[in-house]
């Protein structure tokens, strides 16, 4: 039985088999098929959850041959995907017929529907999560059947399947709101972080896109201001490769392994790091700017917090790192992302400023992530779905009041629970175990 692993090395699984389907009827014998035997079936984007979202002793779908743009309606700014298509893939398709997505996240090796699935989101005060660019979904049910879902005829259907999990059925294509294509001009200043977060609602204002990243026991950010750039702009690819990859990957790791065997040097690096975060201006296609390269592996939690409490759920977290010491070599990014009507998406209900810890994958983090997960729960924080989190059904029941709709619309459209795993059963089912595959 083949193993599968996931990019972050924190789930790894026998399914019973791979498939990888071309067609959509395909797709259709499929799910009916492990219906039939009992059998849970769960989709792979591109495995880029630490989460063990796509864990099943079943049938694990692969959409790497569904890919691709199907379609462009220029008119109404939408374009038509495959929902196995990469980010980089659909990008780069989409700027070269003049297009590209209005927001992305901070890599785009992710498919099209794992990132959407989940809340991925980027950063803006104006850009709610990526899903939010959706205009309609296909996707096929556990019965086997079909459903073309638009948001005016089925709003409930829709805005479930935009944060979805893959709990509702397997998504074949997505409709996207497109923009013409555009530049983004990208500023790095390294600043201190008091400056940072007193004038974080400043930059929320005047620029379109504005997060940080703060190296823990340091006193200063990298802040990223990004704006549209009227004129166009082109880093070469050998000077990026170097720069952001070599260059700043291959410093950050030799860091990191300095932490790994001597862990009690973690606050000088972390300080020397934070003093050292390069500044920079750049002009490049949007979908060149949004994407950054991240060699070294590493583990995140993230939660989504009420936006006016950014800034004090900050300063918790700092004050526990310095009561606690723990051993960490990466930053805390801290972004901010529009409010929605998704149920289940972290941003549900109004704005939240999403705080994401990070621990190099080959030093311990389960302390450091218990600590501060306390911190976020305290301030009704919602985790990412793909990163790292303990949340217990009844706290996701509480921080989610839409979760009773979402799982009545699983009953509903997956009666069999071909989707569910006993991952699910305990996350969102809770006590109920009511695991019928
Ligand atoms: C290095 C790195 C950087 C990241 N940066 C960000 C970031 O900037 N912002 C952010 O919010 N997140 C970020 N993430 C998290 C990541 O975007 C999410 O975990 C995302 O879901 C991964 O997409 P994927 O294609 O790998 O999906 P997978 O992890 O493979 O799957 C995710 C979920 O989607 C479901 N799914 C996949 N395809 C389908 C389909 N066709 N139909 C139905 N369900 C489907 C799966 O079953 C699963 O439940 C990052 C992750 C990594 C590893």
């Amino acid at each position: 039985m083949k193993r599968v692993r996931n990019w972050g090395r924190t789930v790894a699984f026998s399914p019973k088999a791979v498939v990888q389907p071309r067609r959509e009827s395909e797709l259709v014998g499929l799910i009916q098929r492990a219906a039939g035997e009992k059998q849970p079936i769960r989709v792979m984007g591109a495995g880029h959850s630490w989460t063990p979202l796509i864990e099943t002793p079943g049938y694990l779908l692969r959409l790497d041959n569904l890919q691709g743009l199907i379609s462009l309606q220029p008119s109404r700014s939408e374009a038509t995907l495959w929902a196995g298509t990469r980010l980089y893939k659909a990008t780069r398709l989409l700027w070269r017929e003049g297009f590209s997505l209005a927001n992305q996240g901070d890599i785009d090796q992710q498919s099209l529907a794992g990132a959407f699935s989940t809340g991925t989101h980027g950063t803006g005060k104006a850009f709610g999560v990526l899903a939010t660019q959706a205009t309609h979904y296909r996707f096929i049910d556990g019965k086997g059947q079909i459903h073309d879902v638009y948001p005016d005829a089925d709003p409930e259907l829709f805005s479930a399947l935009q944060v979805s999990l893959g709990l509702l059925g397997v998504i074949t294509q997505l409709t996207l709101k497109v923009e013409k294509a555009y530049y983004l001009h990208l500023e790095k200043r390294v600043i201190p972080l008091e400056e940072a977060l007193e004038n974080f609602s400043h930059y929320l204002d005047t620029y379109r896109h504005v997060e940080f990243f703060w190296f823990p026991y340091s006193d200063r950010v990298g802040l990223k201001l990004t704006q549209k750039s009227e004129i166009p702009g082109q880093t070469f690819f050998l000077k990026r490769w170097v720069m952001d990859g070599l260059w700043e990957n291959g410093a950050f790791w030799v860091l990191n392994k300095i932490a790994q065997y001597r862990p009690e040097s973690s606050p000088a690096l972390c300080r020397f790091a934070g003093r050292n975060m390069g500044e920079e201006v750049r002009i490049d296609g949007a979908h060149k700017i949004f994407a950054t390269a991240r060699w070294v592996r590493f583990r995140e939690m993230e939660y989504g917090v009420p936006a006016d409490a950014g800034t004090e759920v900050l300063r918790e977290i700092d004050k526990w790192i310095r009561r606690h010491q723990p051993a960490v070599s990466f930053p805390i990014e801290y972004r901010y992302v529009k409010g929605d009507d998704i149920p289940l998406s972290p941003a549900q209900g109004g704005d939240r400023v999403f705080i994401a810890v990070h621990a190099y994958h080959r030093m311990p983090y389960e302390a450091y992530f218990k600590g501060i997960e306390e911190i976020f729960q305290a301030y009704g924080g919602r985790p990412h779905w793909g990163k790292m989190h303990t949340a217990s059904p009844a706290y996701l029941a509480q921080v989610y009041p839409q979760l009773p709709k979402f799982l009545s619309l699983c009953e509903q459209y997956d009666p069999q629970g071909v989707f569910r795993t006993p991952y699910f059963e305990r996350l969102l089912w809770g006590e109920r175990q009511a695991v019928s595959v």
